[in-house]
């Protein structure tokens, strides 16, 4: 088969025959998630099989991981944050199947019974984005101004832990 993941493919018929796909997506080929988050340096590793449930659905399950070069929301320097998305897809090809879907599934549309594995592991990896994205407190250069902030918050409860302190 292909080694291009962004043509569309049956995905019955990788089912059919129980397909095991792997390897690395390199991060520039997602452009809706270099839109989002930037350009990135990198690559997704990915590890995907393909399977007919009992009720007669396409899944697709396995992982992804990828370490994403985002811009923490405390003191807006970049950093690196590792991401790690267990896949559990139920293909859909309308309305009335995602009806049926089990709830332990996320479904993934297909396009006229097709799909393509980039936009996949794209959806996958948009899917587990972090919100806001922080350094450990520890690390980020603007925690200090954060910690002044918490003393002075804590002050009350530190006074009565004195006052408590004192009775004894
Ligand atoms: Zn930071």
């Amino acid at each position: 088969m292909s080694s291009d993941l962004s043509i569309y493919i049956d995905p019955g018929k990788f089912a059919g025959s129980g397909e095991r796909l792997s390897g690395l997506v390199n991060l520039a080929d997602l452009p809706r998630l270099t839109d989002l988050i930037g350009q990135q340096a990198g690559d997704v590793r990915y590890g995907l099989a393909f399977a007919i449930n009992d009720k007669g659905l396409i899944i697709i399950t396995g992982e992804i991981k990828s370490e994403l070069t985002l811009v923490c929301q405390r003191c807006l320097r970049e950093m690196t944050v590792p991401v790690h998305s267990l896949v559990n897809i139920g293909i859909v090809v309308d309305e009335k199947e995602l009806e049926i879907i089990d709830e332990d599934l996320d479904p993934f549309l297909a396009v006229d019974g097709k799909v393509s594995i980039l936009k996949l592991i794209e959806d996958e990896l948009l899917l587990c984005l972090p919100i806001a994205p922080m350094h450990d407190e520890a690390d980020c250069p603007a925690a200090e101004s954060l910690q002044e902030y918490k003393a002075v918050k804590q002050n009350p409860f530190a006074a009565l832990e004195t006052l408590k302190r004192g009775k004894t």
